[in-house]
This record gives C-alpha cells, structure tokens and sequence, in this order.
C-alpha cells in the first residue's frame, strides 16, 4: 500500500480553504451557484492541465480531465462535487489537523465537542491524524475529501508511467447538495462505463443502492366566500392540503423508518384559503413500490378533491431512480471495488444510501456509478472529521480498481 497521507492531507486543507458553499435559492438562475464554487473548479483544471491531462470546461461548469491510458483496457471515470452544503456555516473555513490523536474528547470552538462514546469510529484512529474544523463552520470532506482522493490518484498515475492504466476520465461537479449538479452535465463527452463517485462516508463503504425519488407538487385552488355566508359554498384549501397531509400514511415517513423502507414525506406546505401549494416527497428503493406510493399520493389527492369540491392538480416529477439497476448490468463495477480492496488488504461493506448521489443522476444513461468512501465523518455539521490514513486508503482503493480495468 502507497502512503499518500501528507499529500492527501495537505491537498484536501488547501481545497477547504474555497468558500464552495452552494446555494439552493439560485438554482436555474446561477450556475455554479456560487462563486468560490468556480474558483475552486478552475483551480482544479489547471491542476490537471500541469499534471497534462487534457481537459474540457464549458457552460456545464463541470471540470473534466482525461488521463490518456498505457493499455488497453476499458475506459472507467471519478466523478467528486466541489460544492459544500448549507445545512451550517460552510465558508471561512479553518482545518484542525489532530496529529496522534489520543482517542479522547476533541473541544472545538464555541463548544463544540466530539465524543468517542458516541462518536464511536473516532476511536478506530486513535493515534493517528484526524481534521476536523475550528467549530464554527462544517469542513467540507463531502466533498473536497473526494476530490483530492481523485487528484492524488491521477498525479500518482501521471508521476508512474509505469503502472498500466486504461484511459481515465475524471469529472468535478458544482451544486449536488442543491440537487441541481447533473442538471447539465457533458452527458455526450463521457465514454466511461463506469464512473465512481468519491463521494461517501466511513472508511469501507461502498454504496451501490440509493432510493428511487420523486416529488408531488400539488396546488389546491378553494372557493373563498365571506365567511359569514360561507356554509355550503366555501372550499377551503388549507383545510384539503392538510387533509392530505393526514391522510398519508405516518409510519411510513422519514423519522419512522430506516434500513430498506421507503416513505412519504410532506416537506412544503403554504397557502391561504383560495389557494394553497404542498409538496410530497417520495423515497423508495424499490421501483414497484416506489410507483405504487405516487399512484396512492394521486389517489388521495383524487379522494380529497371529490371530498370536497376544490380544484386540485398533482404534478409528479422523478429526481432520480436507483443506480442498482445500472450497477447490476455492469458486474465489473463492483467486482473491481472487491478485487481491489481484497488485493490491498482492505475491507470493504455494501452499504445503502437513504439518499442519492450524482451517480444515480449519471446511471440512469447505463453508466454504472458505485460510491466510494472517502473516510468522512458526520457530514453537514459543525462536528465533521476525516481521518487522513482512510483518505490515503481511498487513494489506493481507487488505483487498485484502476489496475482491475487496466486488465479488462
Ligand atoms: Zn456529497
């Protein structure tokens, strides 16, 4: 196993350093979203432009790279987002290196604390390096974890010719935590078939299911009268959308389930008598039960609205469907992340995502993208921490399914 610990390190700390934190209210209007997000993504060229790859960045605001390859070989992609999310503060921010860190508390600033009795994994790493923030910002491993994984694996590339390697397409994105990154994306310049996001979590996971998701957006148009001559005339609005909301069902919502159950989750409601607007999402990772949840929302909207005589439209749009279709259809995609990790010693776990990721956005054109980890902690918060040595294990996992492809 290659040590990439100190470049790995000192590359991630400088990426933090971008104010990337994207921001939702812009979307369609702005891309990227922000501005750091594009300082950031031309950094990133030039980097790879030094290290001679070649590489394209037009109005997608994507950054892509190609590493010509040695051999034959199929061609395969990594894909990181440079974007942090806006659940806290996610600019100015200032990485905290732990060197030999004792397997103690971790007092960061503004009293922020991370505790290994609940924070079991930190203990996994007890005497080695660990970043985290000063406390008062997250620390954006998700994802410039990713992208500086990816980076030092193609500069590892370029500095040994040597290694064998099929031509490697990398790709780094604005905007996933708005939802909005894949909405334009260089779909006819990708030839890989199978393109890892470096995009996860602990050290050992790998994602290849993530939920089928959709949202109901739904308007509900009353009768408004003067409430004093309003018996038998009046619709009201607010009344059928929270008819709505009650008749679905309660436990099958988020904070009711977890593992591989699916929910409705109404997340958006506003509105006055006359008219009102809800909107439904919808998570499930199987496709039958996925349809058969946006048929019921539609039914009961369809109830509600014979019920009581308003005017209601249902509009369905699919955010993303799971990518373990995709990823079935190409076995080699997950065979490499097993042979690989098998070969440097590393485990490795199926895990699922309650979510999605860009990959799931990329898999719905058949190419397979599993999600590798990064070695991230408690993403979005103000208690984020990566451990380095599972970012450098990551640098390796990555070239390890490098050499699987370089062979196929
Ligand atoms: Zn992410």
């Amino acid at each position: 196993m290659i040590r990439f610990n100190d470049s790995v390190r000192d590359r991630f700390i400088r990426y933090t350093t971008y104010d990337t934190m994207s921001d939702g209210n812009a979307c369609g209007k702005k891309r990227p979203t922000t501005d750091g997000q594009e300082e950031l993504l031309l950094l990133l060229k030039k980097e790879l432009e030094e290290l001679g790859l070649e590489t394209y960045y037009g109005e997608e605001k994507v950054v892509m790279g190609v590493l010509k390859g040695n051999t034959e070989g199929t061609t395969i992609g990594f894909m990181a987002h440079v974007d942090t999310a806006d659940d806290c503060n996610g600019n100015n921010v200032k990485a905290k290196v732990w060197s030999n860190y004792d397997g103690g508390e971790i007092n960061l600033e503004d009293g922020v604390t991370l505790d290994p009795s609940n924070d079991r994994d930190l203990l996994l790493y007890r005497g080695k390096e660990i970043i985290t923030s000063d406390g008062t910002s997250l620390l954006g491993s998700d994802d410039k974890a990713g992208v500086a994984i990816i980076m030092e694996a193609v500069k590892y590339l370029v500095e040994h010719p040597e290694v064998k390697r099929p031509t490697i397409e990398v790709y780094f994105t604005p905007d996933e935590e708005t939802g909005s990154g894949m909405d334009m994306f260089p779909y006819d310049r990708i030839k890989s078939q199978c393109c890892y996001t470096v995009d996860g979590e602990a050290e050992g996971e790998v994602e290849i299911e993530c939920f089928n998701a959709a949202t109901v957006d739904i308007l509900l148009k009353g009768v408004s009268i003067h409430l004093g001559s309003a018996r038998g005339v009046m619709v009201n609005a607010v009344t059928m959308a929270s008819h709505i909301v009650t008749a679905l069902p309660q436990a099958e919502s988020p904070e009711a389930t977890d593992g591989r159950y699916g929910y409705y989750c109404p997340l958006t409601l506003s509105g006055t008598a006359t008219e009102a607007r809800l909107s439904v999402f919808i998570r499930d990772f199987d496709k039958e039960k996925f349809e058969h949840r946006i048929e019921s929302v539609k039914k009961i909207v369809s109830a509600v609205e014979a019920l009581y005589g308003g005017e209601i439209k249902a509009d369905v749009s699919v955010s993303y469907h799971n990518m373990a279709e995709a990823n079935k259809k190409n076995p080699g995609a997950i065979e490499a992340v097993y042979v690989a990790s098998k070969e440097l010693g590393l485990p490795i776990r199926e895990e699922i995502i309650r979510g999605g990721t860009d990959g799931a956005r990329l898999a719905e054109t058949g190419v397979s993208c599993p999600n590798l980890y990064t070695g991230g902690h408690n993403l979005h918060s103000l208690k984020e921490w990566i451990a380095v040595e599972a970012m450098s294990n990551s640098v390796n996992l990555c070239l390890g399914i490098i050499n699987y492809w370089s062979k196929r």
